[in-house]
């Protein structure tokens, strides 16, 4: 959030200094935890549709942003595939009306072998879904070790090994009392909030990274399952992510055994080609909540902070930095929006 935040004040030709508290240049955050999914319609799943109106043309921000850095950098759009076992029709029926009737759309259920014409690997004749071919994904380490090279190579302060100790207004302070000001301070530290930090709770997040060079899955594939919903966002050169766990706990500790057995066995349903597949990397963190799971801008006076990303960060960032920008410059906050300014 801090990134995109910074990056757009510098396209309006504004100087920007990021305070980073880890010693980077490589972070261990959750935004790198992230499997970069910008999934609107598969969010309408299970959020709140303002998450759909916010995040809706994510994929169209992001394909700008991407095009502006001139990086070669993993963004596909080739929508993505919600899966559920025939078994659960009713369920896979009522996502379809819902999501129909939120976006004004009409999807309708894919057969099996629809299925298998855009993914022939999936190979369980027993799943049926639906197909959202406006969604993406990005790869979240390329992206964000890719903003950061950019504000540096372009006189931006990126200070990592700094942690913000206190804001006030406009003024930050730093562990050895150093204060320094600003025309206006964003503070956009997820979870470790210095503003709010009660009101935000954690969600941990557990994710797997597999190679399997021999598979070949083009889009990120959600399978509905009521005990262990899963997905699998391909990545280049044969990398798969398996993710992810939703926990109500501020647990940062690693991957248990029961999570790493049920995304893994639910890939494995997916595919059965994943059961040769290589586990690289087990990764956790956990995601920054508000109560209701909404992102929220919270404004004193030059001290604003934008947080509570949730399941959300990168759809919704592109958006909510916008806003912050439009805040700070034009005094401006969008109208339809008021659940988002605090
Ligand atoms: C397993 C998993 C999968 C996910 N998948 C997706 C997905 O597919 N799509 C999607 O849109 N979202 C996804 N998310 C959610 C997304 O990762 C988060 O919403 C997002 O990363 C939050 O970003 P942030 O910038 O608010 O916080 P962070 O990424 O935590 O960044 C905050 C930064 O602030 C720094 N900081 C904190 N305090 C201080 C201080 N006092 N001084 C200096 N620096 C400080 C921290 O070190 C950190 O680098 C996923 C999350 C998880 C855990």
């Amino acid at each position: 959030m801090g990134l995109l935040v910074a990056y757009k004040f510098l396209k309006l030709g504004h100087k920007v200094t990021i305070f980073e508290k880890e010693i980077g240049p490589s972070l261990n955050n959750c935004s790198m935890t992230a499997a970069g999914m910008l999934s609107p319609y598969c969010e309408l799943i299970h959020s709140d549709k303002k998450i759909f109106d916010l995040g809706c043309d994510s994929t169209l921000r992001w394909n700008e942003i991407i095009k502006d850095l001139k990086k070669k950098i993993f963004f596909k759009t080739r929508g993505s595939l919600v899966l559920s076992d025939r078994e659960h029709e009713s369920e896979i029926k009522s996502i379809c009306s819902r999501i129909n009737k939120y976006t004004n759309s009409s999807f309708s259920i894919l057969s099996n072998k629809k299925i298998k014409t855009l993914e022939p690997e999936i190979d369980s004749t027993e799943l049926i879904g639906l197909f959202f071919k406006e969604e993406g994904q990005i790869d979240c380490n390329q992206i964000v070790d890719n903003l950061i090279k950019f504000l540096l190579d372009n006189d931006s302060q990126v200070r990592f090994g700094c942690e913000v100790k206190k804001i006030r207004d406009n003024s930050i302070f730093l562990a050895d009392k150093e204060k320094i000001i600003f025309d206006h301070v964003i503070e956009c530290s997820g979870l470790l909030s210095l503003n709010n930090k009660n009101k935000l709770r954690a969600v941990r997040g557990e994710i797997i990274e597999v190679v399997a060079p021999e598979i070949k899955i083009s889009r990120p594939v959600r399978l509905n399952h009521f005990r262990y919903p899963v997905y699998i966002a391909p990545r280049e050169k044969g990398v798969y992510l398996i993710g992810s766990t939703e926990i109500e706990s501020e647990d940062f500790s690693p991957v248990s055994i029961r999570s790493g057995l049920e995304l893994l066995n639910s890939s494995i349903a997916i595919c059965k080609s994943f059961s040769e597949a290589r586990i690289i990397k087990l990764s956790t963190n956990c995601r920054p909540a508000y109560p209701d799971n909404l992102p929220k801008i919270k404004i004193k006076k030059d001290y604003i902070s934008a947080n509570g990303l949730f399941r959300h960060g990168y759809l919704l960032s592109p958006v909510i930095a916008d806003l912050v920008v439009d805040y700070c410059l034009k005094d401006k906050k969008d109208k339809n929006l008021s659940y988002i300014y605090k």
